[in-house]
């Protein structure tokens, strides 16, 4: 047992720590506050503290507790809401009230509930890590896979079905002689990477129901992405609206840094929308880590890790997780605090120099990979973290060690966003690189994705080559074409790209009424440049009844899409055939 030496901060520095390990958890003070030791000197523990240190005096007793940082792994965890070192704020609220004292415990699995237990394997299998030895049924839309513990193999000796609570044991498993009880719970080191079978390339559509993503620049399963974007671009609305709508069967989001009331209204707003897919409450798919701004900065590095914790335990029971995070600049931060409290050599704009590599540490952990144990399955964690870079300035160091990282970029713009142009994200600057690992993907479902796409994308480009000239002589004085060409990169823009999260109906676009919305537009292009040619002036083309009816494609609900999108394209080319003919 050692005891406060020195208190600045976050950081403690406790002496008579001999025999301590560095990433060993420690309590600290009266209160038990928990910290991290990051740094031995002789008999001097350097220590990390998740919680306030106010008030701490040199003296007060610093206990080792033998074992890191961990997350506890169980049934229980769905629908939660945590704090950055997994306390249950659900039970800190109901037994403390709202204002939660620093050092108070909380469990992250309720020890008390039982859970209904069926076992999958019988007396006598050999079983080893990663097996799934029984099923809880957790919500309606997760089924908990128990698994068994990694190190742990043997043969089953005895194996109960019921209902139990995470502490009783289910199972009893020998070994060499050794008989070992296992429970529905279990504990893992946040800080190092659930092990697996082999890592593949992502692959697969994440679709998220956001058009400009899912058609535009694809994150793949198992994928790693950044939303950087200035003050107000809409990074909080984009995590949201991905933690809300993406096709996976878990979600974790990470609100890490940011202000609290945004947090309460992700809260809610979860217990009232529902799953398109199955009609349940999102919350049944949903885990929740707060650590708002309020709470002690450097907690917030726990937050990420004790996220992307719970996403691999999911993904090993072969499940496809999404984790977001908003935002990794405010975890950035907080390293660049504690970095200043230790007195290290500072890097770019003071942040440390182990920065990137820390960023990296944790979006690593993303990926689709064969599970360990039997039977046979792949799992995956895409992850996505907001980036805050101050002014919008993109070459700050947090932006650019990410850009490093990452394979998906959906950049936020400060104009488009002043404009009411939402999502804010640039086609021109962002970008996918999974449009392979989603073409076989997209070919079973649309066909015509990587024409109209790139098609698409094609007018788009050309219209920023045009804007110079517009500038210069007036878009009037333009050949017809290019005309044509403007009407119709403005069509995709605002039509397709710009998709708004508070409508009913937009809020969410399938994949294949976001296919069809696309064809319609390059439908129209064809359609008008045929008029065009047959001598029919621009203004006739503007005026088409047919460009107001694109324009309200939005609001035609999913299921409805493909009827109303035939009727459209009849008439469209009745219309714009009759166009032709008029002189
Ligand atoms: P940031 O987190 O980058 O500071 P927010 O996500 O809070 O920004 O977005 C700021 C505002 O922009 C929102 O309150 C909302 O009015 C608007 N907004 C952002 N994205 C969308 C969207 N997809 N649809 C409609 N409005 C949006
Ligand atoms: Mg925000």
């Amino acid at each position: 047992m050692g005891k406060i030496w020195r208190v600045s901060g976050p950081l403690v520095i406790a002496d008579d720590m001999k025999g301590s390990q560095v990433y060993e958890v420690v309590e600290i003070g009266e209160e038990g506050l928990v910290g991290e030791i990051v740094g031995l000197e002789g008999n001097k523990a350097i220590i990390q503290a998740h919680e306030d240190t106010q008030g701490l005096k040199v003296g007060e007793v610093v206990r080792g507790t033998g074992s890191v940082l961990s997350a506890e792994l169980g049934p229980g965890l769905v629908g939660s809401i945590y704090d950055g070192l997994q306390k249950s704020l659900l039970t800190l609220g109901e037994n403390i009230g709202p204002f939660i004292k620093r050092g108070a415990k909380a469990s992250a699995l309720p020890r008390d509930k039982k859970w209904q237990f069926t076992p999958k394997v019988k007396v006598g299998d050999a079983v080893s890590q990663g097996d799934i030895i029984g099923l809880v049924p957790e919500t309606n839309l997760i089924e908990h896979r128990i698994m068994v513990p990694l190190g742990i193999k043997g043969t089953i000796k005895e194996i109960r079905r019921g209902d139990y609570t995470v502490e009783e044991p289910v199972a009893w498993i020998e070994h060499d002689g050794e008989v070992k009880e296992l429970t529905l719970m279990q504990e893992w080191p946040v800080r190092k990477p659930r092990p697996y079978k082999q890592r593949s390339d992502p692959s697969g559509l994440l679709t998220t129901g956001m058009r400009i993503l899912d058609y535009m620049f694809p994150l793949a399963l198992g994928g790693k992405a950044s939303i950087p974007g200035g003050f107000g671009t809409g990074k909080t609305v984009a995590l949201q609206q991905l933690a809300r709508w993406a096709q996976t069967h878990l979600n974790i989001y990470v609100g890490c840094g940011e202000r609290g009331n945004e947090m309460a209204d992700v809260l809610t707003s979860f217990r009232e929308l529902k799953d398109p897919n199955t009609g349940r409450l999102l919350q049944e798919k949903e885990i929740f880590i707060a650590n708002t701004s309020n709470m002690p900065v450097v907690a917030r590095e726990a937050s990420i890790f004790v996220g992307i914790t719970m996403a691999e335990y999911f993904r090993d029971m072969g499940y496809d997780i999404l984790l977001v995070a908003d935002s990794t600049s405010r975890w950035a931060e907080a390293m660049r605090e504690m970095s200043g409290r230790l007195e290290e050599m500072p890097g770019e704009e003071g942040f440390p120099s182990y920065m990137g590599s820390r960023l990296s540490s944790f979006y690593e952990r993303a990926g689709m990979v064969e599970c360990l144990g039997n039977p046979e399955r792949k799992g995956s964690v895409t992850v996505a973290g907001a980036v805050s870079p101050p002014g919008a300035d993109f070459s700050e160091p947090v932006t650019q060690n990410t850009l490093r990282i990452i394979d998906a970029l959906y950049a936020l713009d400060v104009s488009l966003a002043n404009k009411r142009h939402f999502p804010a994200i640039n086609w021109l600057t962002s970008y996918s690189l999974y449009v392979d690992a989603v073409k076989d993907w997209w070919n079973e479902h649309d066909p015509g994705w990587e024409n109209t796409r790139a098609s698409a994308l094609k007018v788009l480009q050309q219209e920023a080559e045009l804007e110079e000239i517009v500038r210069l002589i007036g878009p009037e004085a333009l050949p017809e074409g290019d005309k044509l060409l403007l009407l119709t990169a403005r069509m995709i823009r605002e039509d397709f790209l710009q998709q708004s999260s508070y409508h009913e109906v937009d809020t969410y676009c399938t994949p294949a009424k976001a296919g069809l919305m696309l064809k319609t537009i390059m439908k129209f292009y064809e359609l008008a440049q045929e008029m065009s040619n047959s001598g029919a002036g621009i203004e006739s083309i503007r005026s088409s009844p047919m460009v107001y009816r694109i324009s309200r494609m939005k609001d035609i609900p999913n299921d409805a899409f493909e009827q109303r999108v035939k009727e459209l394209w009849s008439e469209m080319e009745q219309s714009l055939v009759t166009g032709k003919r008029v002189p």
